[in-house]
């Protein structure tokens, strides 16, 4: 299979930087251990450290809304 595509979203091709740190993926694809979301229609990676951290955050953020 030829896959060539790239969303138009993704402004760097064929690299997967953490959206938080910083941080570059080694290869063009984000590591199983990245966390990826999309936030007001683009996709953001997350490093498995940052990811930590978002979903914490994430989690607090949900608890005041249900609470
Ligand atoms: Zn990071």
């Amino acid at each position: 299979m030829d896959q060539e595509t790239h969303p138009p979203e993704e402004p760097t091709a064929g690299h997967v930087v953490c959206a938080r740190c910083g941080t570059a993926a080694e290869g063009d694809t984000a590591p199983l251990t990245w966390l990826s979301s999309v936030e007001d229609g683009r996709r953001l990676h997350f490093c498995d450290a940052c990811a930590r951290l978002h979903i914490r955050a994430v989690e607090s953020r949900l608890d005041s809304v249900w609470w």
